[in-house]
């Protein structure tokens, strides 16, 4: 599991992850390959994963637009939150593709960034994250699975990881 960034009080009281606007949505989480298999493993459904191995999105019972189909409404948690997705362990940051290059950034919606950007505690963190994500084996995971490397609009980079063999 990633050290998180955001304290589990500041998740709970937000309004914002797991929802989403389309079902097609890019934010909603995109699965590693062996995450694919543990999820069926537990029996997950397979309808609940699509096409693009992210998580199928439902619509949302509370209004407008779509949620995770592991989103529990009522209580703003995620159910399988002690295995959930590399994607999910990682948000608020996020691994964007621009122009060729692989690029950490954060999600600038997230209000617990938005009041702790220009903190130290944002800074180590940044640099935890960043020193994580360039060894060797996180390196080969983005490798293996380049359909977690995608085009986010609304965030801000923090370092440029070093580019899999798939992207050069
Ligand atoms: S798997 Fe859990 S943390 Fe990830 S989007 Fe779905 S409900 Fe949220």
């Amino acid at each position: 599991m990633i050290k998180q960034f955001v304290p589990e009080e500041a998740c709970l009281k937000c309004q914002g992850c797991c929802r989403f606007k389309d079902v097609d949505s890019v934010w909603s989480p995109c699965l590693l390959e062996e995450e694919v298999l543990d999820l069926m493993d537990k029996s997950i459904p397979p309808a609940f994963i699509n096409m693009q191995r992210k998580i199928r999105p439902i619509p949302n019972p509370k209004g407008d637009g779509f949620i995770c189909a592991f989103f529990e409404a009522k209580l703003n948690t995620c159910k399988i939150y002690s295995f959930r997705p590399f994607e999910c362990q990682l948000y608020p940051f996020l691994i964007n593709l621009r122009d060729k290059k692989v690029v950490l950034t954060v999600d600038l919606n997230c209000p617990y960034v938005k009041e702790k950007i220009n903190t130290i505690n944002f800074k180590e963190y940044a640099e935890y994250l960043s020193a994580y994500l360039n060894t060797p084996a996180q390196l080969e995971i983005l490798k293996d699975n380049p359909q977690i490397i995608q085009a986010y609009e609304d965030v801000m980079d923090v370092v440029e990881l070093q580019l899999p063999d798939a992207f050069k």
